[in-house]
């Protein structure tokens, strides 16, 4: 459950960066695409639940349908046209970036993972390149820090607020990452057996 959090609030800030450049340029669009940005940014982790980075996680096809959406942004933008682009250039840029972090095992520190995303259009899964070592690393927390700058500076108010919200959630994120794994593997091995059988294999899988 709170994987998705950590990793999602650098993701959506990432989104929030292109968002807050396209704004820049042109500001009469008003916050919408900038909101489109951010969850395009989420998106893909929606199916942590559901072949996590495999159901929703599209690194060429998102790239591919994002190119025509931004040309037709760049030569009619409408709130809806670069909302549009926005949203998917985000999530383009979610898919494609976590092969730069650590790979889909329950511990990613430990680096035994050779999975990181799943590559629909080659029919294989990417290796994670470990930049970033796991999500809630401290270069995780940084990165966040680094991509709300932007935003903070240009925009006030509400949005303003949800970019602090979100860095202090990564923050909180990267103090419990480790324990969380610790408790999770306590409570599992706490467990009877038939308990640990009805929850998804991907869960218990690494403390087994
Ligand atoms: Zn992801």
């Amino acid at each position: 459950m709170l994987p998705v959090l950590a990793a999602a609030t650098t993701h959506a800030l990432a989104g929030v960066v292109l968002g807050t450049a396209v704004w820049a340029l042109v500001p009469e669009a008003g916050m919408l695409p900038v909101l489109a940005a951010a969850l395009g940014g989420l998106f893909p982790d929606f199916d942590l639940y559901a072949g996590h980075r495999k159901t929703l996680h599209f690194p060429v096809y998102f790239s591919a349908l994002a190119v025509p959406a931004v040309a037709v942004a760049a030569l009619n933008p409408t709130t809806t046209t670069l909302a549009v682009a926005l949203f998917l250039a985000a999530a383009a840029l979610h898919s494609a970036s976590d092969v730069l972090g650590g790979g889909l095992e329950l511990k990613p520190w430990l680096g035994t993972s050779e999975r990181a995303v799943y590559d629909h259009w080659n029919g294989r899964w990417l290796a994670p390149k470990r930049l970033i070592r796991y999500d809630g690393a401290p270069e995780d927390l940084a990165l966040t820090l680094a991509f709300a700058v932007p935003p903070v500076l240009v925009f006030d108010g509400l949005a303003e607020t949800l970019v602090i919200a979100a860095v202090a959630v990564s923050g909180v994120y990267v103090l419990l990452r480790k324990p969380m794994v610790a408790i999770a593997e306590t409570a599992v091995a706490a467990m009877p057996d038939h308990v640990v059988d009805l929850m998804p294999e991907r869960f218990v899988r690494d403390f087994r």
